[in-house]
C-alpha cells in the first residue's frame, strides 16, 4: 500500500486513480462504424428487457453536442470505468454530454424507455453506482468547469467537475469552501451525500456550503433551486445524493483561508497502537477546528503501522504547539509534517495509476471513540490475510456538528468520527479471502457505530438506506414523490417513491 497518506489518499493510491476523464475531442459519436447498426437490447430501471430502436438512438446521438458511445466504439471502455477495478459493469449506451440541453437530452431518452439509468461524475462510488450492465450511463467527465465570483465569495462548478478543479480555481483568490481529500473525487457525487474533508471542522461539509443548484430532473426539465425558489429541493440534495435528478451546476460559498497550511503524516510503530487509540480518543474531541487529524491502522506487505494525516489551517504560530500533542503520543518512526500550500496538500493522496487495483470498503459513523470500541478495533485488526487493509477513521465534528439535524436532508449531525475499513489487491489476484476477512471484522465493529455516510454505501438493504435518513426520510419520500415518481434516478442511496 502507498504510504504517502493515509486519508482516503490511500485508498485511492491502493485502488489507483486517475481523472477518468475522455478526450472528448470529437463529436457525437456512435458505434465503431459511426452509426447506429441495429436495434439494440438494453434494461428498464425494474430489470426487465427493452429493445431500443436503431432509429431512436441515431436521433439521439445526432441531437447531441457530446458524445453517444456504443460497445465497441474505442472510447467506450474507458468511460464505462470506475475507479474501483473490481467493478467492471457494461452499460448498453453512455451520454457523454457537453452541457444542460445533452443532460436533458439523455434523460428524455431514458425516461421514455424507462431505462436503468446511472449517472458517472469523478467516478469514485466504492459500490459502483455511476455504472450499470445494460442501461444508459451518463457520464459528466465533460462538462467540468470552475468559475469563481471572488467579490461575492461564490464557485459556480459545473456537474461534471472534479476537486481539484474546484480547490484550484478559488484558492488562487483565498477561498475555499469544504472538498474531500483526493483531488479527483467528484464535486456533486461527494457534496450531494456529504462531503468531508480537512476543512470541514471549520466550514462544515461540502453540503454546507451549497448554497444553489440547477437540476434536471426526470422530467427532464431543468429546475434551479436555492433559499428563494425550490427551497424543499435544495434542502433535499443537500444530503439525499442523486435521487431528484442530474446536478448540472453547483454554487458553493467560499471562505477565506491562507494557501498555506501544517499538514503531512506521521507513522508510528503499531505496537503503541492502543496507547495511539487512548490518546486519539481524547485528543479528536478537544481538538480546534482548524485541527484535520485521522488517524489509521494500516497493514500492508512492508507491515503495520499507525498513521497519523493532519491538517492545520489555523494561525501558522499555533502549529507547533498544537502537533506537539500528538508527536508526543508515541515514538515517531517518520515525521513529514511540514508547511505546504492547501492544493498541493489536497493532491498529495492522487496517483496516476488507473485503475490497476480492487477495493472493498465498509464504513459507518461514530460518537467519539469509546474503550470497548478500541477493544474491537485491535481485537480483529491482526488476524487479516495478506493483502493492503486500512482501518481509517476520519476526524468529523466541529462545525459540521453545529447544523440542525434537519436543516440539510443529512442527518448525522453529532458524529465525531467516520470509521472506515478498506481492503485492496491487484486486480489480477483473487480477493475472496480479503472481502471475508473484512466482513467479519466488521461485524465485529459495526455494533460500535451509528449510522453510515450514503456515500460510501456497498451492499446496502432497502431497510438500512431508509433508516439511516433517521428523521428526514418521510421528507425526502415527499421530493422523490414530486420529482422523480418512477424512480429514474435509483443508483444511490436510494429513496424509494410512494405514489
Ligand atoms: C479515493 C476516494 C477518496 C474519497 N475521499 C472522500 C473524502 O475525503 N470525503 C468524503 O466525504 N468522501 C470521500 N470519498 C467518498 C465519496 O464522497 C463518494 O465516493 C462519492 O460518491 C464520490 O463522488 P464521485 O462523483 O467521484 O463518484 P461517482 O461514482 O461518479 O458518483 C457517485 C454517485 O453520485 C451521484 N452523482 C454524481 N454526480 C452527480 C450529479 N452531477 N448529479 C446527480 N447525482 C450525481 C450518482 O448517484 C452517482 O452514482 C472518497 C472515495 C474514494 C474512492
Amino acid at each position: 500500500m502507498n504510504r504517502r497518506g493515509f486519508v482516503r489518499g490511500s485508498l485511492a493510491a491502493a485502488i489507483g486513480a486517475s481523472s477518468l476523464s475522455t478526450s472528448g475531442a470529437f463529436g457525437a459519436i456512435l458505434s465503431p462504424s459511426k452509426g447506429v447498426d441495429a436495434d439494440i437490447n438494453a434494461v428498464t430501471g425494474a430489470g426487465k428487457s427493452v429493445t431500443l430502436k436503431k432509429t431512436a438512438m441515431q436521433e439521439l446521438g445526432e441531437s447531441l453536442r457530446g458524445n453517444l458511445l456504443l460497445p465497441g466504439h474505442p472510447a467506450y471502455d474507458d468511460a464505462r470505468r470506475v475507479l474501483n477495478a473490481s467493478i467492471s459493469k457494461f452499460p448498453a449506451l453512455i451520454v457523454q454530454p457537453r452541457g444542460v440541453a445533452d443532460v436533458r437530452r439523455a434523460v428524455d431518452f431514458a425516461r421514455e424507455s424507462s431505462l436503468l439509468v446511472a449517472v458517472k461524475c469523478g467516478g469514485h462510488s466504492h459500490s459502483g453506482k455511476s455504472t450499470c450492465d445494460g442501461g444508459l450511463m451518463i457520464d459528466l467527465s465533460l462538462m467540468r468547469g470552475v468559475r469563481v465570483d471572488e467579490r461575492e465569495r461564490i464557485a459556480y462548478v459545473s456537474g461534471g467537475s472534479l476537486l481539484g478543479d474546484m480547490d484550484n480555481e478559488t484558492m488562487q483568490f483565498g477561498l475555499v469552501t469544504s472538498a474531500g481529500t483526493v483531488s479527483h473525487t467528484g464535486v456533486a457525487g461527494l457534496t450531494l451525500g456529504g462531503g468531508f474533508g480537512r476543512v470541514a471542522r471549520r466550514f462544515g461539509l461540502s453540503l454546507d456550503n451549497l448554497r444553489a443548484v440547477d437540476v434536471v430532473t426526470a422530467d427532464g426539465r431543468l429546475v434551479h433551486a436555492s433559499a428563494d425558489e425550490n427551497a424543499e429541493l435544495l434542502w433535499g440534495v443537500r444530503g439525499g445524493g442523486g435521487n431528484f435528478g442530474i446536478v448540472t451546476n453547483l454554487e458553493f460559498e467560499l471562505h477565506p483561508m491562507q494557501r498555506e497550511v501544517v499538514g503531512g503524516t506521521i507513522t508510528f510503530p503499531f505496537s503503541e497502537a492502543r496507547q495511539l487509540l487512548d490518546f486519539y480518543a481524547e485528543y479528536e474531541a478537544s481538538a480546534p477546528d482548524e485541527l484535520f487529524l485521522c488517524m489509521g491502522l494500516q497493514n500492508s506487505p512492508q507491515g503495520k503501522a499507525v498513521q497519523f494525516n493532519a491538517c492545520y489551517s489555523g494561525p501558522a504560530r499555533d502549529a507547533e504547539r498544537v502537533f506537539a500533542k500528538v508527536r508526543s503520543a508515541g515514538t515517531p518512526l517518520r515525521d513529514n509534517l511540514r508547511t505546504i500550500d492547501y492544493v498541493a496538500l489536497q493532491r498529495s493522496g492522487d496517483v496516476d495509476d488507473p485503475r490497476a487495483v480492487g477495493s472493498y470498503t465498509k464504513s459507518g459513523f461514530s460518537v467519539g471513540l469509546k474503550p470497548k470500541f478500541i477493544d474491537a478495533i485491535l481485537d480483529g485488526f491482526g488476524e487479516q490475510p495478506g493483502g493492503s487493509s486500512v482501518f481509517f477513521l476520519y476526524h468529523c465534528g466541529g462545525a459540521i456538528n453545529r447544523v440542525a439535524a434537519d436543516a440539510t436532508a443529512f442527518p448525522h449531525r453529532e458524529i465525531t468520527l467516520t470509521p472506515l475499513l478498506a481492503v485492496s489487491w491487484p486486480i489480477t489476484s483473487d480477493p475472496t479471502a480479503q472481502v471475508a476477512w473484512l466482513r467479519k471484522y466488521w461485524a465485529s465493529v459495526e455494533p460500535h457505530m451509528q449510522g453510515f455516510y450514503t456515500n460510501d454505501i456497498i451492499d446496502e438493504t432497502q431497510k438500512q438506506v431508509d433508516e439511516n435518513y433517521l428523521g428526514n426520510y418521510p421528507r425526502l419520500v415527499a421530493l422523490k414523490n414530486q420529482y422523480d415518481p418512477a424512480n429514474l434516478f435509483r443508483l444511490n442511496a436510494n429513496v424509494i417513491p410512494s405514489v
